[in-house]
């Protein structure tokens, strides 16, 4: 007897027929003695579908009000799953993210959590009601709803495990774990038993959107007892830990993401401090910057090119142009055009050569890097857009990750 958390997401909400296979995992597990708390994703697409209905009115909609409104497709699945779990004869009670004490900070569209009140989620496990909470919602300071960034729902439950010491977190999706890569795109991708905390955290963070980055560090902070797995198959997941037992495999997994844009500053002077304006004014602007490549200096001029996310491009040239001045360059200019692809592994740091296979991959499918990063557990290249999926498979079979 214990408490588990299990949270799903939106594919296995989507219709009556998948709120009921989900109503019988989370009723075996309450019938087996537990309390349960379960965190649910809005149904299917309905996020997408009311952002765009947002987008039919305003261009540049309130953040306000477009968290008022994506909070309500998780309040239409979590009262669903109540009554269908009603219907099949057990207690249920759903409660909106501020009915169960989820309170965040103020930044609408992307809230972090600030402290989570348990009392009336532990109150209704007390009279033996399963829990369910809407996912990616909280509340402000002001009284107002905020939601975690898109995918925030695995952070509102691993959250909830971790504030009511959670004996298990299970994130419930539509594939069987967390694999070497994304199934959907190279097919022989292999499903992993076991991931540490850390390179889940890299790959969620480099495009992996099995689990939302924040969820990941999160159940590392807190040591959450995390597991992935499917809500239709029913097989055995993948548990995220701290160490694993699989000895340094080279690479664990690619990710990719197209969310990203680079900027290139050229002509700048070649002198010191130049570096820092730049990146400390982006900082500054809470604007998170990525690859960085620095040109060899050539009659006294440098150029510095970077990566940033696609969303906060427009942001990062305001600041570059409105302080020209200050940096002091020839020319700015700017795509959006290109993917990032990642390998990542713990045992990196001590084989050499990984990141020349991955390189020799890219070249076998004629694929030209245009910036590389790399780190102790992660290699990262800016590719064309569009040709990251190939990337992803020619790495995918180089490595043998099957
Ligand atoms: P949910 O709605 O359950 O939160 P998501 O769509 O957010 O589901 O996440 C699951 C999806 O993540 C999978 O369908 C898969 O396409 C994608 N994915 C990306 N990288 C991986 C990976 N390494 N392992 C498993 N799934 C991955
Ligand atoms: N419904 C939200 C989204 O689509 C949150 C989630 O699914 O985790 O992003
Ligand atoms: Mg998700």
């Amino acid at each position: 007897m214990g408490l588990v958390v299990q949270k799903f997401g939106g594919s296995s909400v989507k219709d009556a027929e998948c709120l009921r296979r989900v109503a019988g995992i989370i009723t075996n597990t309450y019938k087996a003695g537990n309390n349960v708390i379960v965190v649910v994703s809005a149904q299917g697409d309905t996020t997408d579908d009311l952002i765009e209905k947002a987008k039919e009115i305003s261009k540049n909609p309130s953040k306000r009000e477009m968290d008022m409104l994506l909070t309500t497709g998780e309040q239409i699945s979590a009262s669903l799953l109540a009554m269908t779990i009603a219907e099949m004869g057990y207690p249920a009670i759903s409660l909106t993210g501020w009915q169960a004490g989820m309170m965040t900070n103020s930044t609408y569209s992307n809230s972090r959590i600030k402290k989570i009140n348990p009392e009336r989620i532990l109150a209704e496990l007390d009279k033996k009601n399963i829990v369910i909470v809407t996912g990616f919602q909280g509340i402000n300071k002001y009284d107002d709803m905020t939601t975690l960034g898109r995918g925030g729902s695995d952070t509102s439950a691993v959250a909830l495990a971790a504030a009511c010491h959670a004996d298990l977190c299970e994130i419930y999706t539509d594939v069987d774990g967390v694999y070497t890569t994304d199934p959907r795109i190279a097919p022989n991708a292999k499903k992993l038993d076991e991931i540490s905390y850390d390179e889940m955290l890299e790959l969620a963070s480099l495009g992996a959107n099995v689990l939302h980055n924040r969820s990941v560090e999160l159940a590392k902070k807190y040591n959450v007892n995390l597991c992935v797995r499917s809500s239709i198959t029913g097989a055995e997941g993948t548990i995220v830990k701290e160490v694993t037992t699989v000895e340094s495999m080279m690479v664990r997994g690619i990710a990719k993401d197209n969310d990203v844009a680079r900027i290139s500053i050229c002509h700048i002077e070649d002198t010191p401090g130049k570096a820092f304006r730049i990146f400390s004014l982006l900082a500054k602007h809470n604007i998170n910057v990525d690859i960085i490549l620095q040109s060899i200096g050539r009659e006294n001029t440098k150029d510095i090119s970077f990566t940033v996310n696609e969303g906060k491009l427009q942001e990062a040239l305001d600041i570059i142009e409105n302080n020209k001045d200050v940096i002091g360059y020839g020319e700015l200019s700017y795509t959006t055009e290109v993917s990032k692809v990642s390998i990542v592994g713990a045992g990196m740091v001590t084989n050499p050569g990984v990141a020349a296979k991955m390189f020799e991959a890219l070249y076998d499918a004629s694929i030209n890097i245009h910036m590389i990063a790399t780190s102790e557990i992660k290699v990262s290249v800016l590719i064309d857009e569009g040709l990251e999926n190939l990337a992803v498979r020619a790495i995918q079979d180089k490595f043998e990750l099957v």
